[in-house]
């Protein structure tokens, strides 16, 4: 029979420590929340070796009277409420009173504190636990924390500890949240004496934003304001045409505090349904404020979740402020004609579609000559298409003959004319009039297949008839090419003249800096260059000019929503996927019949139960059994 024993007092305080701190930035997050609580408008945060060896948060708030200096670091002390009933009015970030009992237990501990009635602070020191005495000190009013050798007695822990530059972003990631709920307070990071923030008050919460998240995105931004029985909402949503591989960029601040709330972030979601691609998600700033009693905040260790007395009337609000504000923006319409290639879009999306068609027609003429950097100068070799005349006409006379379905492995090769083109058309298509030209082709020549909808393929093989997405087949084939190029070594790179400097989030610019070395096997080369930003000096040659910071923020984006520990191998096929789904032409864009051919040449790519990269369908077959059988021959 086991015999059940009280843990000492040491060891619950392990425990407790467990669930709060589970590395550096959990203990940068409770002390920045302590300096916010204690209404701190000053909060200087110093940290070195990604905390590893130092956390230090010093603020000017209200400070620690002497004698209650024990109480602070004891478990399940706080200042914060006083009975069970204020749980459910909590107006401050902390009350749970764990947060130093638990670090002081874990780490070595110094907290010096003065308040404005004192003329000199005091000082308390924990080692593992151990108390010292309270002796005074000379300290400005307000509290200095300092946490030393994280995790020195619970190796385990400790071992857990990722690089600096892993630990360094999740810790500028808490206290990016915080200085974006606390917008009127001054805040600062260092990191290694390294000054990585200086955050002076704000009236705008704007200007906040773009100092962690760039001008570009905040100018872009909408702003949205509602309010429903009792709820407020008021923030930021970003224009769709800037969205993410993932939801890291959703940033929901409840009564100040940062949450995460899955139905909140699908109600945002659905807000842009039909703005975004699919899996891009929104970029949002939004601050709720709920009456303190309609809200348990009291259900989640670090109280990163909460949970609403009426959640679907939350959802509903935030879905229906947001909708509105859209449909007063008119953002629909403009989304539309860009992803419509400028079909009757006015002048300004024509110009986007056109640089969209000629950024296009770069990378396709990289993906066929397998090399060298186009430039955007570059003038189509092809006139401009026709769209196909959707009356299943026998193509026109102009059209030059090709051979369908040709088994010649030398067709994606270069040609000397054709090297800007949409889509590299069959050699026999570019060039009708080479020696044998004439004999070569099929005596009967039909066209290979048809588009409808400026979308689809359509074309047979031995069991009936198939339907082909264009955008998937050609993503596919651009996929298929590059990778042979990459896997056979012939990545080529290209130094920048001017390196290019790429500002990050301070996520993204840790998990760059951890995966520099794949970065670099692939021919993008990445060095710090102060803040958040790093410098591109080289990448790959295959991307062309296409825009650097795009390339790394996407490609770190896909890195994260993967979850996984990059190999050289996942990067090369993230970048892959990306250059090919660029490239491809799109739903929607005109091909002309030689254009046709020549992706339903590559009708292997197709034939089997071939996917785009994406893992959507490529091809549907509706087979001839099942039409004679739809037309009653049967
Ligand atoms: P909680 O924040 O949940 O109350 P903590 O363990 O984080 O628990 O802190 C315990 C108490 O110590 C707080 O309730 C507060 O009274 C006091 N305290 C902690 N940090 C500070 C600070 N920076 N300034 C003033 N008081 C503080
Ligand atoms: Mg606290």
């Amino acid at each position: 029979m086991p015999e059940i024993r009280q843990l000492p007092q040491s060891v619950i305080n392990k425990i407790a420590a467990g669930e709060v701190i589970e590395r550096p930035a959990s203990v940068v997050k409770e002390l920045m929340e302590n300096a916010a609580d204690a209404g701190s408008t000053r909060i200087d945060v110093s940290i070195e070796q990604g905390g590893a060896e130092l956390v230090r948060v010093a603020d000017n708030g209200c400070g620690i009277r002497r004698e209650q200096l024990p109480l602070a670091v004891a478990s399940h002390a706080t200042s914060k409420i006083e009975d069970a009933d204020d749980l459910f009015r909590v107006g401050t970030l902390g009350f749970r009173g764990e947060a130093l009992a638990s670090i002081s237990e874990v780490s070595h501990f110094c907290l010096r504190s003065r308040t404005d009635a004192d003329t000199a602070g005091y000082e308390l020191e924990i080692h593992g636990g151990q108390r010292s005495e309270i002796q005074p000190c000379g300290c400005p009013v307000g509290t200095i924390v300092e946490v030393r050798n994280l995790f020195h007695n619970t190796p385990v822990r400790r071992k857990f500890m990722r690089t600096t530059q892993t630990e360094m972003g999740h810790i500028t990631e808490a206290f990016t949240r915080i200085a974006l709920a606390f917008d009127q307070v001054h805040f600062t990071l260092r990191h290694n004496d390294r000054i990585i923030h200086d955050l002076a008050p704000v009236t705008n919460w704007r200007d906040r934003i773009a100092t962690f998240f760039g001008d570009e995105l905040a100018s872009s931004l909408i702003a949205v304001n509602g309010e429903t029985e009792g709820v407020t909402l008021s923030g930021y949503v970003a224009d769709p045409k800037h969205s993410r591989a993932n939801n890291k960029l959703q940033y929901l601040f409840l009564n100040g505090r940062h949450i995460r709330d899955r139905s909140l972030q699908h109600a945002l979601g659905e807000s842009y349904r039909g703005l975004l691609l699919t899996g891009r998600y929104p970029i949002a700033f939004l601050k709720l404020a709920v009456p303190p009693a309609a809200v348990d905040v009291n259900v989640h260790p670090t109280k990163l979740e909460v949970r609403f007395q009426n959640g679907s009337q939350l959802y509903s609000h935030l879905l229906g402020t947001l909708r509105q504000q859209f449909l007063k923006t008119d953002l629909t319409a403009r989304v539309t004609l860009d992803e419509r290639a400028g079909a009757d879009a006015g002048p300004a999306a024509a110009l986007d579609s056109d640089q969209a068609a000629q950024h296009r027609r770069d990378l396709t003429s990289w993906a066929r000559t397998g090399g060298g950097a186009p430039t955007s100068s570059a003038t189509p070799a092809t006139t401009p298409q026709q769209p196909l005349d959707l009356g299943f006409q026998p193509a026109s006379p102009s059209v030059p003959e090709f051979k369908p379905f040709s088994t010649d492995n030398d067709r994606w090769s270069p040609t000397p004319n054709a090297s800007a083109g949409t889509i590299p058309a069959a050699p026999d298509a570019t060039q009708p009039n080479h020696a044998g030209g004439e004999a070569a082709s099929p005596p009967h020549a039909q066209p290979a297949g048809y588009q409808i909808h400026n979308r689809y393929l359509i074309t047979e093989n031995e069991l009936g008839m198939v339907v082909i997405d264009q955008h998937a087949l050609h993503e596919r084939i651009l996929y298929e090419q590059i990778r042979e190029k990459v896997l056979s070594g012939g990545l080529e790179t290209q130094k920048l003249l001017v390196p290019e400097p790429v500002t990050l989030t301070p996520a993204e610019y840790a998990r760059a800096l951890d995966n520099r070395d794949v970065l670099k096997q692939l021919g993008l080369e990445i060095e710090p260059f102060g803040g958040d930003s790093i410098l591109v000096s080289s990448y790959p040659a295959m991307l062309g000019n296409v825009n650097a910071s795009e390339v790394v923020r996407q490609l770190l984006d896909e890195l994260e929503a993967e979850g996984k520990t990059p190999e050289a191998r996942d990067v090369v096929d993230e970048l892959l996927h990306m250059i090919s789904c660029k490239a491809a032409i799109k739903a929607g864009d005109p091909l002309t019949q030689e254009e046709i051919a020549a992706l339903l040449a590559q009708r292997h790519l197709f034939q089997d139960t071939h996917h785009c990269p994406h893992g959507r369908p490529t091809a549907l077959v509706f087979t001839r059994d099942e039409l004679d059988k739809r037309f009653l021959r049967t």
